[in-house]
């Protein structure tokens, strides 16, 4: 097995830094030829790409955002996948100068959740109707050590209540090393997501200022090590707001294409954080390179062009706008209802001396679900590929050739139904059910029967019904 020392470095700026000086100043017809080539779902160059970020015109860029729409239909539909973040920690023993977890930062209660108080939280989720969540902490673990995220994914997984509990468990912690993340596997984990936060050297030299992630090789190569493990859905990311959008975009694009070239399977997921304010961070308040709200659109136009099949995730730092906007353009995932402070759930409100972040959209998960509803979205609880073991490799070759929307369509209505049956606002409940018909009558034959009697089941009181 190759160590991290062994991988060869595989984020060339020089290479990006050539590719974004040729690509600026496109004429229309190019830019055109690459919407056109983006349509036929393949994906694109870097030099693609790179065209795309330099995209200024009013009318290149509502092209842009037309292509991202259709592309986004045509894979996805109209679903978008909820969940919960679990903040479990804030202990860490890092100096990131934009967090607010971070080491020497007086202005945070540190507070690491006993197995008891992750067990409410967790409850208090599952009563909401969540079905996903994103085990999240900061790098420093109480005594028992790493053992500790082992059992506050056990504990997770045995919250029992007679309509619920949690079906999938991703985790965004630290990165760790091969024998941890076989530990992770073995924990039934679903994706293992963690964010390079900048993929520029020097601006991550600049911004980490002590501990272990100061080490830039060391999170590089967690992705490697993680596969290694057997770790198949992986999520990666970028904090946007320390460097260069269009940098940080050809920087993931190499870094998918390391992933694709060694393991035959990019990432599952990539995530689009935008640097929020942070109690005790300038940093967060002063981003360097901040992204405009029309640039941020554009990043989430662009990754649905160039890796149409890989999702998009949205957080609650966003505000419901900007959120609503960015569903169209490409978002496949979308957290609801969050805290960011642990106990946060239980504590029914955000309490900022000991959050990560401020966020954006504080709505409950009930109203997010309205909303989304009333846009015509199918709001989706589904876990039905992790556990049928169509991951990593197998999820893609059912992807790329359309296939995944069998299973996608049906799981997503019948968790949408046991949702608005078991939790939903009498508002949500009838805009939901209106939906579900709508969706019914949009659907092929075949596939229209067989979600049909999965419907049947759920109103028959059946729970965790999925194909
Ligand atoms: N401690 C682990 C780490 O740093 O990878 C995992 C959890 S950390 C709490 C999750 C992510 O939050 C980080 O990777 C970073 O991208 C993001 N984050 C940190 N500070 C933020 C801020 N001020 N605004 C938005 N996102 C932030
Ligand atoms: Fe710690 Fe992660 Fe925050 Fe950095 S981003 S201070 S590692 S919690």
């Amino acid at each position: 097995m190759k160590t991290e020392q062994t991988i060869e470095p595989f984020i060339n700026e020089q290479q990006i830094a050539e590719i974004l000086s040729s690509a600026s100043a496109k004429d229309a017809s190019s830019v055109r030829a690459i919407l056109a080539k983006a349509k036929e779902l393949h994906g694109l160059e870097p030099e693609e790409i790179a065209v795309l970020t330099s995209i200024s015109d009013p009318e290149l860029l509502g092209e842009l955002f037309e292509t991202a729409k259709s592309v986004k239909e045509t894979i996805y539909g109209r679903r978008l996948v909820l969940f919960a973040p679990l903040y479990i920690s804030n202990l860490c023993s890092n100096e990131c100068l934009y967090c607010a977890f971070r080491a020497r930062n007086k202005e945070v209660k540190r507070r690491a959740l006993t197995q008891e108080e992750i067990r409410r939280e967790v409850e208090i989720l599952v009563n909401q109707g969540h079905k996903r969540i994103l085990l999240v902490a900061g790098e420093s673990y109480p005594k028992e050590g790493f053992s500790y995220i082992l059992k506050a994914i056990e504990t997770i997984y045995s919250v029992k209540t007679p309509t619920g509990e949690i079906r999938r468990v991703n985790v965004n912690i630290a990165p760790l090393t091969t024998d941890e993340f076989r530990q992770l596997k073995a924990a039934r984990i679903g994706t293992y997501q963690l964010f390079q936060e900048t993929y520029h050297r020097q601006t991550y030299q600049k911004v980490h200022q002590g501990g272990k992630k100061t080490d830039y090789n060391w999170r590089v190569t967690a992705m490697d090590r993680a596969m290694e493990a057997g770790i198949d859905d992986v999520g990666i990311g970028v904090l946007f707001g320390l460097f260069d959008w269009r940098f940080e975009i050809l920087a993931l694009m190499q870094h998918i294409h390391h992933l694709e070239e060694r393991f035959g399977v990019g990432p599952h997921t990539i995530s689009v954080p935008r640097l929020e304010p942070a109690a005790g961070s300038d940093m967060s308040i002063h981003p360097p390179q901040p992204v405009s709200d029309i640039d941020f659109r554009k990043i989430v136009a662009i990754l649905r062009l160039a890796v149409p099949y890989t999702g998009i995730i949205m957080s609650t730092r966003e505000t419901p706008n900007m959120r609503r906007e960015t569903f169209a353009l490409g978002v496949s995932q979308i957290s609801a209802g969050s805290r960011t402070n642990p106990g946060g759930y239980a504590e029914g409100k955000e309490v900022l001396e000991e959050a990560q972040f401020s966020l954006g959209d504080h709505r409950p998960l009930d109203e997010v679900i309205f909303d989304i509803t009333r846009l015509g979205y199918i709001p989706s609880f589904c876990t039905g590929c992790y556990r049928l073991g169509r991951t990593g490799q197998d999820f893609m070759d059912l992807a790329k050739p359309g296939l995944i929307k069998q299973h996608c369509d049906p799981n997503a209505l019948s968790t949408f139904l046991e949702y608005l049956l078991d939790y939903a606002s009498p508002q949500t409940k009838e805009a939901g059910l209106a939906l579900i018909d709508q969706a019914l009558g949009q659907m092929e034959p075949l596939t229209r029967r067989r979600t049909e009697a999965m419907l049947r089941k759920v109103r028959s009181g059946q729970h965790d019904v999925y194909c």
